[in-house]
């Protein structure tokens, strides 16, 4: 385990709406470590993408409000920056690449352009060193003929170079960092494994952190060490990557990892979630996968919010089948714990 290079804390963020207010995100807490790649995973409409741009600094306001919480990157809180400092971290220590490579880039400015521009106007180097460097991010991002590249425009590229470029241009100041928000979602499967590799390719050449969001909790396990599971705005699940394969505690968790297809399973048959994520204009009290889970144990999950609560190293999980009573049993292998018909009582004491 790694020391804490982002620690997220408690945060809320509201979107204020003509048809009312979205708690896009109702106290969510994550950390990720020096070098170490944290994967965020959920469906669609989970808040793993406005986590992102908390971090990033880059939510419109309004119609976005940061209600509470704090993100602590290297020991201070980027949301009490001014914007002048936010603007120099997020250019040398933080960066993001998105979902699709071709809104990305700008397509009347040459890859080299785009390439520079972060150098120029974040570092102190010169045109000359600028175009050395973006070349030299150019190669190793697996891109033949980088000084030819260097003059192209992105339609002249395939999806696959251009997201290289784009993976490149989020690169080239060297972040400690790393956003990647579904970066092979617009991509096909076999360009979406080189993409993959080449991401962890570069994690370990520059010894960065990564963030990397994806619904799909396949791709998710190639890269991460941990992993921070998000259900309709909050964090459900949070353990290494091994611990979710092996002993994933959340129903929702548990049915994730069931959904992903193997040789063994089959394909036609695959254990589905009923339901939708709940609207959040108007979110559900208490947990907020309630009308969804098969291990639904009464109005305690109506009527209290399931904290993130610690159910071993480095295992947290927000759900009332794990109060102190029932922690010890994995409770899918025993029949669901009994909770008192007493809901007036704070369900740990339960
Ligand atoms: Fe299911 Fe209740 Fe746990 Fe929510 S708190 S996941 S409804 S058991």
């Amino acid at each position: 385990m790694t020391d804490t290079l982002l620690d997220i804390q408690d945060l809320q963020v509201h979107f204020h709406t003509e048809i009312g207010t979205v708690e896009a995100l109702d106290g969510i807490s994550m950390d990720i470590g020096h070098n170490e790649v944290l994967g965020v995973i959920g469906e669609s409409g989970c808040g793993k993408s406005v986590t992102a741009l908390s971090i990033m600094g880059l939510l419109q306001s309004p119609p976005a409000e940061i209600v509470a919480g704090k993100i602590e990157y290297d020991g201070q809180n980027l949301l009490n920056l001014p914007r002048k400092e936010m603007d120099h971290i997020r250019g040398n220590d933080l960066s993001m690449i998105y979902q699709d490579p071709m809104t990305s880039l700008n397509p009347v400015l040459t890859i080299g352009h785009q390439l520079m521009e972060p150098l120029l106007a974040h570092t102190d180097c010169s045109k000359v060193e600028g175009r050395s460097r973006a070349v030299e991010m150019l190669d190793a991002c697996g891109l033949a003929d980088p000084d030819r590249l260097m003059n192209q425009y992105p339609n002249e590229l395939s999806g696959g170079m251009r997201q290289r470029v784009v993976i490149a241009m989020a690169l080239v100041t060297e972040p400690k960092l790393l956003i990647a928000d579904e970066p092979t979602t617009a991509l096909d499967v076999t360009i979406q494994a080189q993409i993959m590799e080449l991401l962890q390719d570069l994690q370990d050449r520059f010894d960065m952190s990564v963030l990397f969001i994806s619904h799909d909790l396949g791709v998710v396990s190639d890269i991460a060490d941990r992993v921070a599971v998000m259900y309709a705005g909050t964090v459900a699940e949070s353990c290494s990557i091994n611990q979710l394969f092996e002993n994933p505690l959340h129903p929702y968790s548990r049915a994730l990892a069931e959904s992903i297809p193997t040789l063994e399973k089959d394909a036609d048959r695959l254990p589905t979630i009923d339901g939708i994520v709940p609207d959040l204009h108007d979110p559900p009290t208490g947990c907020r996968f309630a009308s969804r889970c098969p291990q639904y144990i009464g109005d305690v999950c109506n009527k209290y919010d399931p904290k993130l609560t610690s159910c071993g190293v480095d295992h947290d999980v927000a759900c009332h089948l794990y109060t102190e009573t029932s922690k010890a049993t994995p409770p899918w292998q025993t029949p669901a714990p009994t909770v008192s018909d007493d809901i007036d009582k704070s369900p740990d004491d339960a």
